[in-house]
């Protein structure tokens, strides 16, 4: 458990894993069903990507990204359903994030130190205030490696580019599944490969592989694991003199 900052204890929640792994849909069923705020952290670095391309920078050129986004206010505000907004500059990202060119120049630019730093100070100080469901790639192994509650949620590759693939095309996108494909590899590559905050799990995690199993199944496990935590910890505190 993380302290929230009148000394009370909260529960953090943190799901890790590969894009497409079904982690967002995940994160947000199980915050509804245990009341609880629920962080997206690969928004926040999606909005640092955002403001990148806007500024017509080279996501590998660290030295400018890194001057550029000192100067840059990316802060969390709740919003409508338990979710934390991202707003970069005071305004609202939405969906402009999600552009095939910010997730490609999100994945470069996370993988610089001095601009996961500031991140996770924010992910921290507004997680701790009431507690949250905190998905995203580090989150157990670096910004809560506290929390009893990890999850790691992992798919093969085909399986995370098909789910993503029917994802796109029900929004309209013009994509192929090839592409799609491409993209997952290509990011996996970089988010395991980075060294700092790699993409990685250990034996504090409880791993769930999504491939055959629906969002409700998967919330279900995460959820009596979260719970199961909750009496096993009440029945000793009960039994404690
Ligand atoms: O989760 P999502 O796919 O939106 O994340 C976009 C990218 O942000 C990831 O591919 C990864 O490069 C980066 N990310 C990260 N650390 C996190 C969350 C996301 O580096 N905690």
């Amino acid at each position: 458990m993380a302290e929230a900052s009148a000394g009370e204890p909260v529960t953090i929640v943190a799901i890790d894993g590969p894009s497409g792994g079904g982690k967002t849909t995940a994160a947000r069923l199980l915050a509804e069903r245990l009341g609880l705020p629920v962080l997206d952290t690969g928004a926040m670095y999606r909005a640092a990507a955002l403001k990148v391309c806007q500024a017509g920078v080279d996501p590998e050129d660290r030295q400018t990204v890194v001057e550029l986004l000192a100067s840059t206010e990316i802060d969390l505000r709740p919003a409508a359903g338990g979710a934390l907004e991202v707003m970069l500059d005071g305004f609202p990202v939405g969906d402009r994030i999600r552009t095939p060119q910010v997730t490609a120049a999100t994945s470069r630019i996370s993988a610089y130190p001095e601009v996961r730093r500031r991140q996770v100070a924010l992910q921290r100080r507004v997680a701790a205030r009431r507690g949250a469901v905190v998905e995203g790639r580090d989150i157990g192994t670096v910004v809560f490696t506290d929390t009893p509650h990890k999850f790691f949620l992992r798919a093969e590759p085909e399986v995370r580019a098909d789910r993503r693939y029917r994802e796109l095309r029900a929004a309209g996108a013009d994509v192929t599944r090839e592409k799609v494909l491409e993209g997952i590899i290509d990011r996996d590559r970089r988010d395991s490969g980075r060294s700092d905050s790699p993409l990685t799990c250990d034996e504090t995690y409880t791993v769930i592989d999504t491939a055959e199993l629906s969002p409700e199944e998967i919330v279900d496990r995460m959820a009596s694991s979260v719970e199961g935590h909750f009496q096993r910890t009440r029945k000793t505190d009960a039994r404690m003199p």
